[in-house]
């Protein structure tokens, strides 16, 4: 097996002269309790065709009740991307033959999407790019063809399940871009609780259509369309390799068909599916079955009215009110409770400093600590609040930085507030210059041999005689002060 991660050694050579250009289809699939048109459960895992009914077989007579969840957290989606929301949208069939799909259309949205015209703020570096979505429509979910040896079997379990499909336009510039393009989107699914967005569970999968034009070039090239992938990683592989081949298929004088291809990522490869069929092949018609979807003023507020601030808005605030660095950033805003949990450090800390202090605290620490017991930041034992304590006691100079750590892992531990274990232990800093001075000169006194030696050139010895205050101090000596001390004692 190839490593997925391995990447296409010429093409930087070749991005010089082409431009690639991809558009992405993304699937989410969205966190209801029941199915799109029918009762039945979803439930990941259950035994096969265990989660079925008349709807989802498609037996005669049976008739689809949209399921009015699917409709908010699709809204969700459509208002947090800035998307125009049509008042009343309409179902379609999309028909087709295949054994995962027992009434032989699915169930869409063609020419009268729910949202249309939104967009999708990436993080790139410190910047933001924003990707036009051309629209969100609201779909069902086919079944699961398994193919064991000889025999193929059908488990309709996934079959019926809502979906909404957010199709960009045609201007993510790179592999890079595309898999940052999901993963925006599967941050802003996770963060308004639309979807459990479970990447191993399927919950996103894209389909991504690519091109090259040459630089300079306005038209489109032609493109093909990469079918079915389901991990960020994949993404990035598979649109890079098809830029690649693209690109050496054009220079050797050959021409781009358009196509549907599958991506092998144990192969790190992708392969001819079919030629691209035609929306006319689907024979697409509203559905009669079903209503027109309606969507009310009174939907669309509450819905607005519940949207929390989104998370490149809260990278935006973070680098321009608290001046933390975009990597710890996007670091926090990779997930809504670490977030809120920055935000309510930041709340209970009283300078406007705080932030940077906050952010390094919970990187390094708080996460280090939570990882090591694959704990999540709502699992933390340490409230946002003691966290920040904490950084006031080190800020303050009441504890050494040192100290604090070991005050961390303590307060960690045990839930006892920073302040109290301080106190208890008594290991409040000394900064005391009179205190510190005593001990200072005692410790040289102590040490003639070296402090002789130190004042014959030997400086590398200062680390020695701020170790040995440190050990009679408990390691409480403040550092700025004993430094600046030992300086005049030892006259270096
Ligand atoms: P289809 O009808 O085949 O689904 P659409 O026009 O709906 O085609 O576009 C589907 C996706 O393909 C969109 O994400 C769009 O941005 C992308 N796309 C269209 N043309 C190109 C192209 N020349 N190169 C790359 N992506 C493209
Ligand atoms: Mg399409």
């Amino acid at each position: 097996m190839r490593p997925h991660s391995e990447t296409v050694s010429d093409l930087p050579e070749m991005l010089e002269q082409w431009e690639p250009v991809i558009g992405l289809e993304v699937h989410v699939q969205l966190a209801t309790k029941s199915k799109a048109f029918s009762p039945s459960e979803v439930r990941f895992g259950a035994p096969p065709n265990s989660l079925t009914d008349p709807v989802v077989l498609g037996l005669p007579g049976s008739l689809p009740v949209f399921n009015r969840a699917a409709v908010e957290l699709a809204l969700r989606l459509g208002i947090a991307t800035s998307s125009k929301i049509r008042a009343k949208s309409r179902f379609a069939r999309k028909h087709y033959f295949y054994p995962d799909q027992p009434k032989g259309y699915q169930i869409t949205q063609f020419d009268e999407p729910l949202c249309e015209d939104g967009h999708l703020d990436l993080i790139i570096g410190r910047a933001i790019k924003r990707v036009r979505l051309q629209r969100i429509h609201l779909e069902e979910d086919a079944g699961k063809n398994l193919h064991v040896g000889a025999v193929s079997q059908v488990d309709l379990n996934r079959a019926g399940i809502a979906l909404v499909e957010v199709v960009t336009s045609p201007e993510l510039g790179s592999s890079e871009e595309a898999a940052e393009f999901m993963r925006s989107l599967h941050r802003l699914v996770r963060w308004l609780d639309i979807s459990e967005g479970d990447m191993e569970k399927g919950h996103l999968r894209c389909d991504a259509n690519v091109s090259v034009r040459r630089r300079g070039e306005d038209r489109l090239g032609t493109r093909t369309e990469l079918k079915n992938i389901n991990s960020f990683k994949f993404v990035q592989n598979a649109v890079e390799h098809e830029i690649a081949r693209q690109i050496r298929i054009i220079e050797t004088g050959g021409r781009i068909e358009r196509e549907t291809r599958l991506w092998d990522a144990d192969a790190g490869a992708s392969s001819a599916m079919r030629s691209k069929e035609e929306a006319n092949d689907y024979r697409y018609f509203p559905d009669p079955d079903l209503p027109p979807l309606v969507v009310d003023g009174a939907m669309m507020a509450t819905i607005l009215r519940s949207l929390p601030e989104l998370p490149v808005a809260r990278f935006d605030r973070y680098l321009k009110q608290h001046g933390l660095a975009p990597d710890d950033a996007r670091t926090i805003v990779s997930d809504r409770a670490l977030a809120d949990y920055f935000d309510d450090a930041v709340k209970s800390h009283p300078g406007d400093r705080g932030g940077r202090a906050i952010a390094n605290w919970m990187l390094s620490e708080l996460l280090g600590a939570l990882n090591a017991e694959s704990k999540s930041i709502s699992q933390s034992p340490m409230a946002p609040a003691q966290l920040s304590e904490l950084i006031r006691l080190v800020e303050d100079g009441t504890i050494s930085g040192k100290i604090g750590k070991d005050i961390f892992e303590e307060s960690y531990q045990t839930g006892e507030s920073p302040r109290a274990i301080v106190e208890r232990k008594g290991v409040q800093q000394i900064s005391d210059e009179a205190q510190l001075w005593e001990i200072v000169d005692r410790v040289v006194g102590a040490n003639q041999n070296q402090a002789d030696a130190y004042k014959s050139g030997k400086h590398g010895l200062f680390g020695f005689f701020v170790g040995q205050v440190m050990k009679e101090t408990g390691g409480r000596a403040n550092p700025v002060i004993t430094s600046d001390l030992l300086h005049k004692r030892l006259g270096g």
